[in-house]
C-alpha cells in the first residue's frame, strides 16, 4: 500500500473518496506485518470485502478500525480522515465549532473526536531532548487585561515548557505541560518526561530548579526581563496566544491535550510531508479511548 504524502487537499480528496478507501488504508497500516487475532492470537486470516479480517482458527472478525482511535466513529471514516488531515497540516487555530461547521457534524461530536486526535498527538516520550534546552514556567488563561465580563474561570493555569535548539540556535522541538505550582517537584516532571540527563539545560534564576540540579545539567542565568530567553519567550507567547484564540475556555482537564496538539505540529514542521500518515499510524497504534475519558468530570 502506498502511503499518503504531502499537504495537497485535492490529492487527499482524490485518494480518499469513500469510507471504503479509508478502511483499506487503516487495514494496510494495522496488518502491515501480520494479522494477530485479538481473541486467540492466531496469525492466519481471510481478508473480507470490507477490509476486515476473519481469523482462520476461531472465526473472530475484526474490522480495520476496531481497537484503534477510529473505533466506532459514527460520522464515517472519510470525515474522520479529513479532520485528521486538517488537524495535522493546518497552521491555524482549529476550533470544534469550525470543524463542526466544515464537516457537518455537531460541535460535541467534533470536540470529542478532536480530543481523540490530540491523544494520538501526545509525545511517545521515547526521544528525550539531549542538546541545548531552555526551560521556563508560565501561566495560561485567566482574566485578560481590558476584557470584561469573563465571569468564568479567572484562575490562571500554571505550565512549564522546554525548548530544544539546533546547534545554530533554531527552535528544534518543544514540549509543554500543566503543573500544579512552580515547586521543584512539579517542575521536575518535564525533565523526567522530555529531557535527557545529557542535555545542557538553561533556566532563569528561579530557586525551584535548584533541587533538580543534582540529577540534570542545569545552568542558571539572569533573565534580564526576558532578554536572555527571547526565542523561548516567543514560543511561550505563541502557544499561549494559540490557545487563547482557539479556545475561549480550556479546562485543567484538557490543557495538556492542547499543548500536545501544538507541540506535535511544531515538532514536525520539517516533516510535513509525512505528518498525515504519522498521525494515522498513531491513531491505529493507540488503544481505543472511551468517551468518559475525554470529558471533564
Ligand atoms: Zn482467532
Amino acid at each position: 500500500m502506498e502511503l499518503f504524502k504531502g499537504q495537497n487537499l485535492l490529492e487527499f480528496a482524490a485518494r480518499f473518496r469513500s469510507d471504503e478507501d479509508c478502511k483499506e488504508y487503516l487495514a494496510g497500516i494495522k496488518w502491515r506485518s501480520t494479522f494477530n487475532c485479538v481473541k486467540c492470537g492466531h496469525h492466519g486470516s481471510q481478508i473480507r470485502k470490507d477490509h476486515s479480517r476473519t481469523c482462520n482458527k476461531c472465526s473472530h472478525t475484526e474490522s480495520a478500525s476496531a481497537n484503534t482511535l477510529f473505533h466506532k466513529v459514527k460520522f464515517g471514516l472519510r470525515k474522520a480522515f479529513f479532520i485528521c488531515f486538517e488537524m495535522s497540516t493546518t497552521t491555524k487555530s482549529l476550533s470544534a465549532s469550525y470543524v463542526a461547521e466544515r464537516f457537518g457534524v455537531t460541535e460535541k461530536t467534533a470536540r470529542l473526536f478532536m480530543h481523540k486526535v490530540r491523544e494520538a498527538m501526545k509525545s511517545s516520550e521515547n526521544y528525550p531532548m539531549d542538546g541545548n534546552v531552555e526551560v521556563d514556567e508560565f501561566v495560561v488563561g485567566g482574566k485578560e487585561k481590558g476584557k470584561v465580563g469573563r465571569s468564568y474561570d479567572v484562575k490562571k493555569k500554571k505550565a512549564v515548557c522546554a525548548v530544544e535548539y539546533t546547534d545554530d540556535g533554531k527552535v528544534k522541538r518543544m514540549y509543554s505541560m500543566k503543573i500544579d505550582n512552580f515547586s521543584a517537584k512539579e517542575l521536575k516532571k518535564i525533565f523526567v518526561k522530555h529531557i535527557s540527563k545529557e542535555a545542557n539545560v538553561t533556566t532563569d534564576k528561579w530557586k525551584g530548579y535548584w533541587p533538580i540540579m543534582s540529577d540534570y545539567q542545569i545552568e542558571q542565568i539572569e533573565s534580564d526581563f526576558g532578554n536572555n530567553f527571547q526565542k523561548l519567550h516567543t514560543m511561550i507567547h505563541q502557544v499561549k496566544s494559540w490557545i487563547r484564540t482557539t479556545y475561549s475556555w480550556v479546562s485543567d482537564f484538557n490543557i495538556d491535550r492542547y499543548f500536545a496538539e501544538f507541540c506535535y505540529r511544531l515538532n514536525r514542521s520539517q516533516s510535513k510531508n509525512n505528518i498525515f500518515n504519522n498521525l494515522i499510524e498513531r491513531m491505529v497504534g493507540a488503544d481505543k479511548i472511551y468517551q468518559v475519558e475525554l470529558i471533564c468530570r
